[in-house]
């Protein structure tokens, strides 16, 4: 069993969004074992992303490598600088309003809840994802205005990532232990009706 972090960004909870998005994870089989709400400030947003030393770069050459899919010429060629671009303008946007994070946990719960959100960029995000059904943004159009992709949902990224962010968001009293007899049904190899 792997426990995942999912937040809903500002705009996810200003767009009445987030029943949607819980009843999707909900409907995929994962369990709920942690949520609130509450309003995170530029230091929190700042630790969260910057737990993996290597996210900076990262998120950088992933931008980077976009632009270039699609012929296009990115901002720059140094992916540290703009994994610090990048940071600064997320430190903006998930501090603006309340945001709402959860743990959800199952079989492989962080690449599911992944494949659940679509990939960073919206616009390219498949439909049936949740940043691919509800917002059209780009990294062109971000980037222009010089914003963060706001793209409704923050997922982790690797069961690592998952365990660390959980650590971050919250304490381990507020994170439930419990059965469900979807379980049974879901994970159990000797499951029977009678
Ligand atoms: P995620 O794991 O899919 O959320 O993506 P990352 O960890 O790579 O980036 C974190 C967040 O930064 C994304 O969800 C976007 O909100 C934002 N972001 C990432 N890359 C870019 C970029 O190149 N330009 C802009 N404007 N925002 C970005
Ligand atoms: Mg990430």
């Amino acid at each position: 069993m792997e426990k995942t972090l999912v937040i809903v960004k500002p705009d996810g909870v200003q767009r009445n969004l987030i029943g949607e998005i819980i009843s999707r994870f909900e409907r995929s089989g994962l369990k709920l074992v942690a949520l609130k709400m509450m309003t995170a400030d530029e230091k929190m947003v700042e630790k969260h992303y910057t737990l993996d030393p290597k996210w900076l770069e990262n998120v950088g050459n992933k931008s980077i490598d976009s632009y270039k899919k699609k012929g296009l010429t990115p901002p720059t060629e140094d992916p540290v600088a703009l994994g610090k671009e990048v940071l600064a303008r997320l430190k903006k946007y998930v501090s603006v309003g309340p945001v709402i994070p959860m743990i959800w946990e199952g079989s492989q719960a962080v690449a599911m809840v992944r494949k659940i959100c679509g990939g960073t960029e919206p616009l390219s995000a498949p439909a049936g994802t949740i940043r691919g059904d509800y917002t059209s943004e780009s990294y062109q159009f971000a980037d222009a205005d010089e914003r963060a992709i706001r793209n409704l949902v923050h997922a982790s990224g690797s069961v690592e990532e998952a365990a660390n962010e959980i650590d971050l968001w919250f304490d381990k009293k507020e994170i439930m232990d419990y059965r469900v007899i979807r379980d049974i049904i879901i994970n159990d190899k000797d499951w029977k009706i009678a």
